[in-house]
C-alpha cells in the first residue's frame, strides 16, 4: 500500500516526462513550443479519475517532469516555471470542467460525454493555456500569435486524440472493456483485430496513397461486433502503429508536403477526427445493446411472473381477440396455442356476453383505471365455472388504445361458498321451507299484475304444539314440522309461497288469488293436516292447526300479516282448529 502510494505518482510523473520529453524532442521547431503534445491529456485523464483530494499527489511529479523537459530540452530554465504552470493549469482546467458536467468514469457512454470531452479537454483547456504561453513568451521577445496558434492547435488535437484513449485505458475501463470482449465471439474478435492490424500496417507501410480512410472501415465494424473494448484497442492500435510510421518519417502523411513537425501535427489530427467519429458511433451502439439487454430483463421478469401465475393473464386486442395468455390457461383445459388468434367472448358464458362487451368497453374508455367483472366462463370440456376478470387498457406509444390486459381468477369455489351462505340466510333448515326473509323476498319480486285479482296472506299455527314436544320429545316435535311442510307444499298451488317464520307458526302467500279462494286452500290444508298420522317410532302423532288470512292490501305486508296474526288469536280464542278472516 506505502510502495503504491509512491509508485504510482512516480509512474504517472515517468509517464508524463516521456510524453513531454518525446514531443520536445521530435516536434519542437525553431525554438518555438512543440507540435505535439500528449502530456497534457495523461495528467488531465488521472486527475478525472482520481479523487479532488488526491490531486496535489498526481500535479507534483508532472509538475517536476514538466520543468525539466522544459528546461532542459525546451524553452529554458527562465521559461520552465511558467510552462509548467500552464501545463499544469491546462490539465486541471481540462479535468474540472469535464467532471464538473460528466462522469469521467464511464467513458463512451453517451454523446453528452463526448460532447463535454470536446468543450473541456479540446477546446476551453487549451485556448486558455495557448494565451497564457502567448503571453509568457511575449514576455521574452518571442512572437505571441504563433505560440498561440501552434500552442493551442498542438494541445487540442493531443488531448481530443488522447485523451479517450487514456480514459479507456484507465484500470477500472480497462477491466470492463476486458469483460465485454470476452462475452463476444473470440474468433470473430481475433479476426477483426488482425484484419485491423494487417489493414493499417499496409496503409501506413507505404506512401504511394493517402489511404487514410481506409482504417475507419474495419473499425465502424469492430464498433458492430465488438463493441466498445475492440474500438478502444483499435484505437490504441493506430495511435501506436501510426504514430511510430509518421515519427520514423513513414506513411501516407509523408504525401503531405510539410515539415516534420506539421505532419505529426497532421497525424495527431488524422487521429482525434478518426476517434471522434468512432466515439459517437460507439456510445449510441452500447445505449441501444443496454437498452435492448433492460428490455429483454424486464422482459423476461414479465414473462417469468406470467408463467408462474395461477391467475390467467390475457393481452386482447381492441376487437377482443387473444394476442396472449399465460401458460395457466392449462386450468381450464386449453393450451395457449388453442387460445391465440380467438375472441375471449368465445371462453365467455352466453348469458354474460352482453355483460362482458360492456365490461370490455367501458375499459377501452378508462384509460389508468382497473375494470372488475364477474362472470361465468366455459371451460375446454364444457364445465362452467365463476371467474372474475380485472381489466385494464394498455396503450401504445401515441396514447392510442392498443389493447386490453386482463388478469383472469377463477372464483368458483369462493362463489359456491357465497351461494351457499346466501341459500342459508333464507331457508329454513329444519324444513327446507323459506325463513321469514326469503319470504318476504319472494313477496317483493312478484309485484301482484295491474288490474288482477289481489294477493292474500295466512298465518298458520299448531294448536298446542308444546304438548307434542311434551309428550313425545322434541324430535317428534320436528317430524310433525317436517310433516307440516310436505303437506302444505302439496296443497298449494306454483307460485304460492309456504315459509316458516317461528318455531311451529307458518306463513303463506297466495299471489293474484282472491280471499275466498285464499281461505279455501288454507281450509284443506286444516283439515288434511288434522287427518295426518305422523309417525316417530311407535308412536302416532295427530295435530291440528289455526290460521287467520288477510287480503294483502296498499298498506304493504307488514298490515297484512299483522290483521292475519290478530285473525289468527281469534281462531285460537274460538276453539282452535279453525281459520279467520282478517277483520
Ligand atoms: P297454541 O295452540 O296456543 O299455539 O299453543 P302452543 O303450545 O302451540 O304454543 P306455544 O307458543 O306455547 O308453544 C310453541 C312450542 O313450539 C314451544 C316450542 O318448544 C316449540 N318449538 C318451537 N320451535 C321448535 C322446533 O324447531 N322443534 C320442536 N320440536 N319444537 C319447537
Ligand atoms: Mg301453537
Ligand atoms: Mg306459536
Amino acid at each position: 500500500m506505502t510502495l503504491h502510494r509512491f509508485l504510482a505518482p512516480a509512474m504517472l510523473g515517468s509517464c508524463y516526462f516521456a510524453a513531454a520529453r518525446l514531443a520536445v524532442g521530435l516536434t519542437r521547431f525553431d525554438g518555438g513550443v512543440a507540435f505535439l503534445w500528449l502530456a497534457t491529456s495523461i495528467l488531465a485523464t488521472d486527475l478525472m479519475v482520481r479523487p479532488r483530494s488526491q490531486w496535489l499527489t498526481s500535479i507534483i511529479p508532472c509538475a517536476v517532469a514538466s520543468t525539466l523537459v522544459t528546461g532542459w530540452w525546451g524553452l529554458g530554465w527562465a521559461m520552465a516555471l511558467p510552462f509548467t504552470a500552464i501545463n499544469m493549469t491546462e490539465a486541471v482546467l481540462a479535468a474540472w470542467l469535464f467532471r464538473k458536467f460528466t462522469d469521467p468514469r464511464r467513458p463512451l457512454g453517451s454523446l453528452d460525454w463526448l460532447i463535454h470531452l470536446v468543450a473541456s479537454v479540446g477546446l476551453a483547456a487549451p485556448l486558455v493555456a495557448g494565451l497564457l504561453a502567448a503571453g509568457a513568451v511575449w514576455w521574452i521577445g518571442m512572437p505571441p500569435v504563433t505560440t498561440f496558434v501552434n500552442f493551442a492547435t498542438g494541445h487540442a488535437l493531443g488531448n481530443l486524440a488522447f485523451t479517450p484513449i487514456a480514459l479507456l485505458l484507465t484500470r477500472r475501463n480497462r477491466q470492463s472493456l476486458v469483460k465485454e470482449i470476452r462475452r463476444r465471439d473470440l474468433v470473430e474478435t481475433v479476426a477483426l483485430l488482425m484484419l485491423f492490424i494487417t489493414i493499417i500496417g499496409w496503409v501506413f507501410g507505404q506512401q504511394r496513397l493517402p489511404l487514410l480512410f481506409l482504417p475507419t472501415l474495419p473499425m465502424i465494424l469492430i464498433a458492430f461486433r465488438i463493441g466498445r473494448g475492440g474500438v478502444a484497442l483499435s484505437i490504441a492500435m493506430l495511435a501506436l502503429i501510426g504514430g511510430l510510421a509518421t515519427a520514423s518519417s513513414l506513411g501516407p502523411i509523408q504525401l503531405v508536403v510539410a515539415s516534420y513537425g506539421q505532419q505529426m501535427q497532421f497525424f495527431q489530427f488524422y487521429l482525434a477526427a478518426t476517434v471522434l467519429t468512432l466515439l459517437p458511433i460507439t456510445a449510441n451502439l452500447e445505449n441501444r445493446s443496454r437498452l435492448h439487454r433492460k428490455l429483454r430483463e424486464s422482459e423476461e421478469g414479465y414473462r417469468l411472473i406470467a408463467d408462474y401465475s395461477s391467475d390467467l393473464i390475457f393481452s386482447l386486442r381492441i376487437d377482443g381477440t387473444i394476442r396472449y395468455v399465460s401458460p395457466s390457461c392449462r386450468q381450464i383445459g386449453f393450451e395457449p396455442n388453442q387460445l391465440i388468434g380467438r375472441n375471449c367472448s368465445s371462453l365467455i358464458a352466453p348469458e354474460y356476453l352482453a355483460e362482458a362487451a360492456a365490461s370490455h368497453l367501458l375499459s377501452l374508455k378508462m384509460a389508468g383505471a382497473t375494470n372488475r367483472f364477474e362472470y361465468i366462463a366455459v371451460t375446454a370440456t364444457g364445465e362452467r365455472r365463476w371467474h372474475e376478470t380485472h381489466a385494464r387498457l394498455i396503450v401504445d406509444e401515441d396514447g392510442n388504445p392498443d389493447g386490453i390486459l386482463s388478469i383472469v381468477r377463477d372464483i368458483h369455489a369462493q362463489k359456491q361458498v357465497e351461494q351457499k351462505l346466501t341459500e342459508a340466510a333464507m331457508v329454513d333448515s329444519l324444513t327446507g321451507l323459506d325463513n321469514r326473509i326469503a319470504y318476504r323476498a319472494a313477496i317483493e319480486r312478484r309485484q301482484p299484475g295491474v288490474g288482477a285479482v289481489g294477493s292474500c296472506v295466512a298465518v298458520l299455527d299448531i294448536d298446542h304444539f308444546k304438548l307434542v314436544n311434551d309428550q313425545y320429545g322434541h324430535d317428534a316435535g320436528d317430524i310433525v314440522l317436517r310433516g307440516f311442510a310436505e303437506v302444505a307444499q302439496r296443497i298449494v298451488r306454483d307460485g304460492d309461497v309456504v315459509a316458516r317464520i317461528g318455531g311451529e307458526e307458518f306463513a303463506l302467500y297466495f299471489p293474484d288469488t282472491a280471499l275466498p279462494q285464499a281461505l279455501a286452500v288454507c281450509d284443506r290444508l286444516r283439515s288434511e293436516l288434522g287427518a295426518t298420522i305422523f309417525r316417530d317410532g311407535t308412536s302416532a302423532i295427530t295435530v291440528t292447526v289455526s290460521g287467520g288470512v288477510a287480503e294483502l292490501g296498499p298498506e304493504g305486508l307488514d298490515r297484512a300479516l299483522k290483521i292475519a296474526d290478530m285473525a289468527l288469536y281469534r281462531a285460537k280464542q274460538a276453539g282452535r282448529n279453525q281459520l279467520a278472516l282478517a277483520a
